[in-house]
């Protein structure tokens, strides 16, 4: 493995911290930050660590106007042995160069993207939250910073990696959401970007988002863009059903984005011999599995959350109440395992 060369340097002010155990999610950013800059003609250079501070950007940098960006999000645990492990990072650059080649940003380097949060990570090692349930949350991301108002791809890219330590995402243990399916706003269509990790699919998403929130649902369950018909995702999650002892998912389809988490969970459900089956699923399919009660459970799957059960849905003016709205067993078994892998606390076999 090569070792980059990251130049560091450090901060001479450190910044007071927050208390640890009332943590609001992205608030506060930790001391430092790594950033690379990309020019054309010489690739990618300069990776350094540097004191956390406002970038300096032109008006006309292309980021601003035509949105040519990606970014990622992970989180970095303590462990009881005051360890920090990250969950899945190479994951998460693999997605983020997936997400660069449908954006037309060029590749970063993997290996030296690791690198440098393992080397943000120790430096910020003070950062990481040692109440229970809290993590730090990685924000790693890339835009274009050419001063230029044509709409085309960017010939200069800053990547950036930003941290927060963040609170438990259940203060008083997991607990099902209650979700509206939105049958007008659509979040990607096939031939899109909703396979990409890129802002304009967040900012796409915020009004049926805040619909939901007004009529008392917490999150959106998004249809296919084509047909209206087919599930997609539970608002930045996957999501996942258990219908009559078979768990399924919306396969991969172009529009829907590859969570780290499903793909653990995925693995989980195999691993305990559980039926499993990555197919197009209708909300008919759900609503008539649902009247001969055989939707025995839903949950949605992400870096927040880890597992999100869902105890109602929304649609078409019905409310269809899952599990008596309460946590399902193998929601209940995968966030155990899961969070327990993550905290070094589980042997990760997966
Ligand atoms: N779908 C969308 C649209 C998301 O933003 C996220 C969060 N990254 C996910 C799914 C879940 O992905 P992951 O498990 O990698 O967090």
């Amino acid at each position: 493995m090569n070792d980059y060369q990251i130049e560091i340097n450090l901060s001479s002010a450190k910044k007071q911290k927050p208390a640890f155990d009332s943590l609001e999610f992205g608030k506060n950013f930790t001391d430092h930050m790594f950033i690379m800059d990309y020019t054309q003609g010489r690739g990618w250079h300069d990776p350094r660590i540097i004191p956390y501070q406002p970038l300096k950007l032109d008006p006309s940098a292309m980021v601003f106007h035509y949105g040519q960006s990606v970014f990622e999000g992970l989180k970095a645990y303590l462990t009881k042995d005051q360890e920090v492990l990250m969950f899945r990072p190479y994951m998460n650059m693999e997605r983020l160069n997936k997400s660069n080649t449908r954006l037309c940003i060029p590749a970063i380097d993997e290996e030296l993207a690791v690198q440098a949060l393992k080397k943000l990570i120790s430096v910020d090692r003070e950062w990481v939250p040692n109440v229970p349930g809290t993590s730090l949350y990685i924000r790693p991301f890339i835009i274009s910073t050419e001063p230029y108002l044509g709409v085309a791809s960017s010939k200069q890219f800053q990547f950036i990696i930003i941290m927060s330590p963040v609170g438990a995402y259940y203060k008083e243990g997991i607990n099902p959401v209650k979700i509206a399916v939105q049958n007008e706003y659509v979040r990607a269509v096939k031939g899109g970007t909703g396979n990409a990790k890129t802002g304009g699919n967040y900012a796409s998403s915020l009004k049926a988002q805040e619909v939901a929130e007004e009529t008392g649902y917490s999150q959106v369950l998004w249809l296919d863009g084509k047909e209206n018909k087919y599930v997609e995702e539970v608002g930045s999650m996957n999501i996942f059903f258990k219908i009559n002892g078979e768990i399924v998912t919306p396969e991969l389809n172009g529009s829907i984005l590859e969570g780290v988490t499903r793909n653990s969970v995925i693995e989980l459900i195999k691993h305990w011999n559980i039926p499993l089956s990555e197919r197009r699923v209708s909300i008919d399919e759900i609503y008539e599995a649902h009247k001969r009660g055989e939707l025995e459970e839903a949950f949605g799957t992400g870096t927040a959350a880890v597992i999100s059960p869902i105890g109602e849905f929304f649609w078409n003016g019905e409310k269809l109440c899952i599990n008596n709205g309460e946590t399902g067993q193998v929601s209940k078994k995968l966030y155990d395992t899961l969070t327990g892998i993550q905290r070094g606390e589980i042997d990760d076999h997966f």
